[in-house]
């Protein structure tokens, strides 16, 4: 039985990368549909936030002499060029989608609203949220934390490349120990780079539970959903 009705899956643009340096690797975004189809189809209404960072972030574009603002703007249409790829591999499989965008962008996608949102995810349709908040200085992890609270999800899930949050980077540190359950004020007081710190605040706020894990490990999305204990859950 699944625990929740309603949840914002968060993804990393890089993660759309696969083995690659830059793009979308398509066997990845293949994985990644077939994945949301299987639990969309046990009935869990899914919205779906995807970064931009196989393609432009606005931050790297600054250091190499852009400005801010219009590097933003650049990694927000980068999030949705990977809205429309997920959307399109999506269909493939028969799946329905709408695309809606946080900047207004017809006919690539129609401008977001709540009621939209949520009209089409209690139709059944997976719903992908592009372009970020619509605002530079602002990442897709807040995004992603923002437009799950306004619809109501009942958790973030944050699909990464890690199994959770660990005391460290586990990548570089060996030692790392991983939690299956941490506060978001742990998080602060460990200084733990999980999401961006407005994005955190934003769900203590608004008492949203995330939940962090790997969604590289095929079928991983499902057992999250299904109440199994992997990743770690922040509440
Ligand atoms: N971005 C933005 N406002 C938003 C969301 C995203 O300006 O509300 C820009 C920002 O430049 C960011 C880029 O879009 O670097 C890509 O998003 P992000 O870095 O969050 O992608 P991810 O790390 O998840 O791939």
């Amino acid at each position: 039985m699944a625990t929740y009705k309603r949840i914002l899956l968060k993804i990393s643009g890089e993660s759309l990368m696969g083995e690659q340096q830059y793009g979308i690797d398509a066997q990845r975004l293949q994985q990644y549909a077939e994945q949301i189809r299987e639990v969309a189809a046990q009935g869990i209404q899914v919205a779906i936030v995807i970064g931009g960072g196989n393609i432009f972030r606005g931050l790297s574009g600054t250091s190499k002499g852009f400005d801010r603002v219009k590097g933003d703007q650049m990694g927000m249409l980068a999030t949705t060029i990977n809205s429309l790829a997920l959307s399109s591999a999506l269909a493939s499989l028969s799946v329905k989608t709408r695309v809606l965008t946080a900047i207004r962008m017809e006919p690539i996608g129609e401008f977001y609203s709540k009621q939209k949102a949520i009209e089409s995810l209690e139709r059944g349709e997976i719903v992908l949220l592009a372009a970020g908040t619509g605002n530079p200085f602002f990442t897709t992890d807040t995004g992603s934390s923002l437009r799950a609270i306004e619809i109501e999800a009942d958790v973030m899930l944050k699909g990464t490349r890690v199994d959770g949050i660990y005391t460290a980077d586990p990548e570089k540190d060996a030692t790392a120990v991983k939690f299956d359950e941490i506060t978001y004020d742990e998080i602060y007081k460990r200084g733990l780079k999980v999401m961006d710190l407005t994005a955190t605040t934003m769900c203590k706020e608004n008492h949203l539970p995330i939940v962090v894990f790997n969604m590289d490990k095929y079928g991983n999305l499902k057992k999250v959903l299904n109440g199994e204990s992997i990743g770690t859950l922040v509440k």
